[in-house]
């Protein structure tokens, strides 16, 4: 698969990732990694934080969307 973002632009990347939110696959350039943090107990009260986190993937476009959420 290549990188959606690169192929955009013009260029021709190997994809290394997926965008777990739309699905496209993204370059190491364009993978935005973010640690999520998981809370038992679910929505709309988490009882207590889990000692880990789950690393999730994300393409730029994505990463902003949530970010502004
Ligand atoms: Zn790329
Ligand atoms: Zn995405």
């Amino acid at each position: 698969m290549k990188c959606y973002v690169c192929a955009q632009e013009g260029y021709d990347s190997e994809a290394v990732a997926i965008c777990i939110v739309c699905g496209m696959g993204v370059c190491m350039k364009h993978a935005i990694r973010e640690e999520q943090e998981m809370w038992e107990g679910g929505y709309p009260f988490p009882a207590k934080k889990v000692s880990k986190t789950l690393p999730r993937i994300l393409c730029p476009d994505c990463y902003e969307a949530v970010k502004r959420s």
